[in-house]
């Protein structure tokens, strides 16, 4: 059996609302089928205990409570590299894929703190 891929909800759910407006129906009902078999949906992992969970589209179900360390490498959206273990989720600065530690640390965070600071 194929090893899955893993998505956090938060990315999960910005590839659905921008494949349900680029997709026709049927592409659409079929990715979403493709999707529940080969990839596992986590909870995003800047997520806290108190973070309530947005409802899913078309079925789709959170299936992990916090970041899945069951895949084994990952490519950093924001510097590129490998690296292994769990995945960041790199929003605001992309709404696609996970980052690196590294990147979570100097990069997402400080911007995370600088939204808030408006
Ligand atoms: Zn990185």
């Amino acid at each position: 059996m194929a090893i899955k891929n893993s998505v956090s909800d938060t990315v999960a759910r910005a590839w659905f609302d921008r494949y349900k407006k680029e997709m026709t129906s049927s592409e659409y009902d079929k990715y979403v089928s493709d999707f529940k078999k080969d990839t596992i949906v986590y909870r995003a992992s800047w997520k806290t205990a108190e973070t309530p969970n947005e409802p899913m589209p078309d079925g789709i179900e959170v299936q992990l409570n916090g970041a899945s360390d069951k895949v084994d490498s990952k490519i950093c959206v924001l510097c590129n590299k490998e690296f292994t273990g769990w995945g960041n989720n790199p929003e605001p600065l992309s709404n696609v894929g996970v980052c690196c530690k590294t990147c979570n640390n100097e990069k997402v965070i400080p911007k995370r703190m600088e939204e808030l600071d408006v």
